[in-house]
């Protein structure tokens, strides 16, 4: 008999599933003889932002994604090619094992990207999906669970650092009403995206609306980046960007933030997708590395991966967010080879309803191909979940003009690859030196 799994969820918050994982024992393979070891930090620290001091206020107008490291190799149009070499690491301080974690929260949205990231002085979110049917409110998830959050981390005063929206599309941007219609109110402090949205985007409203309020409210910082801001191969960060530093007293952690990626202004088909437009950040924290990739599809990752082919050593990453919720176009085989990912989460929705619209019933998410992808013997996922899990995977999306159903298939994954369709909230707790443990909510 088939067993739903709605059948097979358990009440409360993060009550099975926990797996512990040591990202600093198992080297990715190297991908060149001048490669920093998997997880450490290959991007410099930004002069300004070194150091110890409060968290950065950053003022209205930086408008410049500024590289990370002025030193760094430039990387080089699209398609040229860049010859000088890759910045080497920070050194990381002592930090105390209070300020020495941080938590990445893929937030069940259903079909949709919310990311919530926790650190010891801060917080800041990435996407504010998601699914909008008559069984799922994105919206309404993200509202609860962003109220138990500020709830259980009052020190943070209802305070995000940043808001970034990788793309204008309706599964990544519906939730911006929750944050500026919260009661009380939540203090946005810096707002990053692609710049301004197509008329035609599905989410326009909701870029629109977050732009309008970092432009109108005194002391917020913005920033439209486009993939020609990033010059070199080390990606670009500034105030914006990255105004979290959580390192005071000689103590703590200041995570590196970069974007890898933003708004493609080329006169190509691939580039009028809003998903290859996706802002990709790369976030190091001490040895723990994650990659978020919002939406951005194969061409658009073959034109990113092919800009920093002087050194990709920046995607490098022990986490991914896996673009695109699993879409068969949106996770290559070159992008796990750069990637060399630990863990992999897809932020998906729940198949089993037969939805009619956006779900990952009527897409077909995850994608076997995705999966496929990600499970490469040489470059996938080398940690495994902590016991193997039945879970669905689809073969083919429903037909977008005949409507021909979608196809699903049932696989055994063992590998460290998570969904939220799958596994509900999904939290990541990254140590500052390589510790990374998962838990899940079913
Ligand atoms: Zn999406």
């Amino acid at each position: 008999m088939r067993v739903s799994a709605n059948a097979l969820r358990v009440p409360g918050l993060l009550a099975l599933g926990i797996s512990i994982l040591l990202a600093g024992c198992q080297s990715a393979p190297m991908r060149s003889e001048t490669s920093s070891p998997a997880g450490s930090a290959p991007i410099a620290s930004m002069g300004p932002e070194a150091g110890d001091g409060p968290p950065q206020s950053s003022s209205p107008g930086d408008a410049v994604g500024e590289p990370v490291d002025a030193n760094a190799p430039a990387r080089g149009e699209i398609h040229d090619v860049a010859t000088a070499e890759f910045a080497l690491p920070a050194g990381l301080p002592e930090a105390t094992a209070d300020a020495n974690t941080m938590v990445a929260h893929f937030i069940d949205v259903g079909q949709g990207d919310a990311i919530l990231l926790e650190f010891s002085c801060a917080a800041m979110l990435i996407d504010t999906g998601g699914e909008d049917t008559a069984r799922v409110s994105g919206k309404d998830r993200l509202q609860t669970y962003l109220e138990e959050f500020f709830e259980r981390r009052s020190d943070l005063a209802r305070t995000l650092q940043s808001v970034v929206l990788s793309h204008p599309h309706a599964d990544h941007t519906g939730g911006v009403s929750v944050l500026l219609e919260a009661e009380p109110a939540i203090v946005i402090m810096n707002v990053l995206d692609g710049g301004p949205p197509s008329s035609h985007a599905s989410g326009g409203k909701g870029q629109r609306d977050l732009e309008a309020y970092a432009n109108d409210t005194e002391g917020v910082g913005y920033l439209g980046i486009a993939e020609s801001d990033i010059r070199t191969v080390s990606g670009a960060t500034s105030k914006v960007i990255d105004p979290i530093n959580c390192r005071r007293g000689g103590v703590g952690v200041d995570p590196k933030i970069a974007a890898l990626w933003g708004r493609a202004d080329l006169d190509v088909a691939w580039a009028n997708n809003a998903n290859n437009d996706s802002v990709v950040l790369r976030v190091a924290f001490g040895k723990s590395v994650f990659l978020f990739t919002g939406d951005i599809q194969a061409e658009g990752i073959a034109a990113m991966l092919e800009s920093y082919s002087a050194d990709q050593r920046a995607f490098n990453a022990d986490v991914l967010k896996v673009a695109h919720h699993g879409s068969h176009n949106a996770t290559t085989a070159a992008l796990v080879a750069a990637v060399t990912p630990k863990i992999a989460v897809i932020q998906s929705g729940d198949s089993w309803p037969d939805d009619e619209r956006f779900s990952a019933y009527a897409f077909g998410h995850p994608n076997a191909t995705a999966l496929t992808n990600l499970l490469d013997p040489e470059n996938g996922i080398t940690l495994a979940r902590d016991q193997p899990k039945q879970v669905r995977v689809g073969t083919k999306g429903r037909h977008p003009t005949n409507g021909t159903p979608p196809d699903f298939t049932y696989w055994t994954m063992d590998k460290a690859i998570y969904a939220n369709g799958w596994d509900g909230n999904i939290a990541i707790k990254a140590t500052s030196d390589g510790v990374l443990t998962v838990e899940t909510e079913y």
